[in-house]
């Protein structure tokens, strides 16, 4: 059964680790990183952005799916199914479709507008036991078409939506969505301390988690970060192995085009980058 993400990132943040949140694309997407959390024993969140959701054939598909393996896989570790970066009307359609938590993103708004609509999703992911994650500062790079600057957020705005009852909390600290420039200056710890002092208690996020040097990472995690979105990541490891399958000529031998053959081994790189990540965000024995 999925589950809200509250409980397992106040263990997160009180625990000194942090969740991934994987996203996913499809079938293989779902199964492999549903697969990988329950051997290594780890809490995971199931992504979804918008544009996922749509080309999954909508969220009602992706909750059938994904509650579907939960049952035939016997999967018995905390997953949540998380909206990533939602608007206010996708957040309010998941939430119909069965996701047991969302995503606001209202970080392109003027902060009264944010608040406005944060504090209305607070109020309906609350009288369904949902999580509810929020943004302040956008992030940098592109993400199914939302563009963001890579502005660190204001620490007295993350306060402001952290108090109205969120539970968990994405800040921009310049991160960024997608491959980091060779030029990046790298995280803003300074910005996340300030972040951290106000907001108390609040598990938040590292989105960008694609690059990001361990180093960063592990700081990220002491410093508060709770929940950490790998998305690229798992779409550049799958991508290398498909490459590698089909210039090796394996699709032509034998019955190699079977697409459970051909999508095999980047069934099997997901795997290892999830697994990676787990390892690396001190998830794996959590659940
Ligand atoms: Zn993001």
């Amino acid at each position: 059964m999925l589950v809200s993400a509250k409980e397992m990132l106040e263990k997160a943040r009180d625990g000194h680790y942090a969740v991934g949140q994987f996203n996913i694309n499809n079938l293989e997407w779902t199964k492999s990183i549903l697969l990988t959390a329950e051997e290594l024993r780890s809490p995971v969140i199931l992504g979804v952005s918008e544009g996922a959701g749509k080309y999954m054939t909508g969220y009602r598909t992706v909750v059938g799916m994904v509650n579907g393996m939960l049952e035939e896989l016997k999967i018995t570790v905390p997953v949540a199914l998380h909206l990533d970066h939602g608007s206010y009307e996708g957040a309010l359609k998941c939430i119909e479709a069965g996701f047991s938590s969302v995503m606001f993103d209202g970080s392109h708004y003027p902060i009264e507008e944010n608040v406005a609509k944060t504090t209305e999703l607070v109020k309906i992911c609350a009288q369904k036991g949902l999580s509810l994650e929020a943004e302040v500062g956008s992030i940098g790079g592109e993400e199914d078409g939302v563009i963001g600057g890579g502005e660190v957020a204001d620490p007295e705005e993350c306060k402001r939506i952290a108090d109205l009852g969120v539970t968990m909390l994405a800040a921009g600290i310049g991160n960024i969505h997608g491959k980091y420039p060779e030029n990046w200056p790298g995280l803003r710890f300074d910005a996340l301390e300030a972040i951290k002092a106000k907001t108390g208690n609040m598990p938040l996020v590292l989105h960008g988690g694609t690059g990001i040097p361990e180093d960063m990472i592990k700081k990220a995690i002491d410093l508060g970060v709770a929940k950490i979105n790998v998305n690229t990541e798992c779409q550049l490891a799958f991508a290398a192995a498909t490459r590698e399958y089909i210039e090796a000529g394996k699709d032509l031998q034998g019955k190699g085009f079977d697409p459970r053959k051909l999508l095999a081994p980047g069934a099997e790189a997901i795997k290892a980058t999830v697994k990676e990540k787990m390892e690396l965000f001190g998830s794996v024995g959590k659940a």
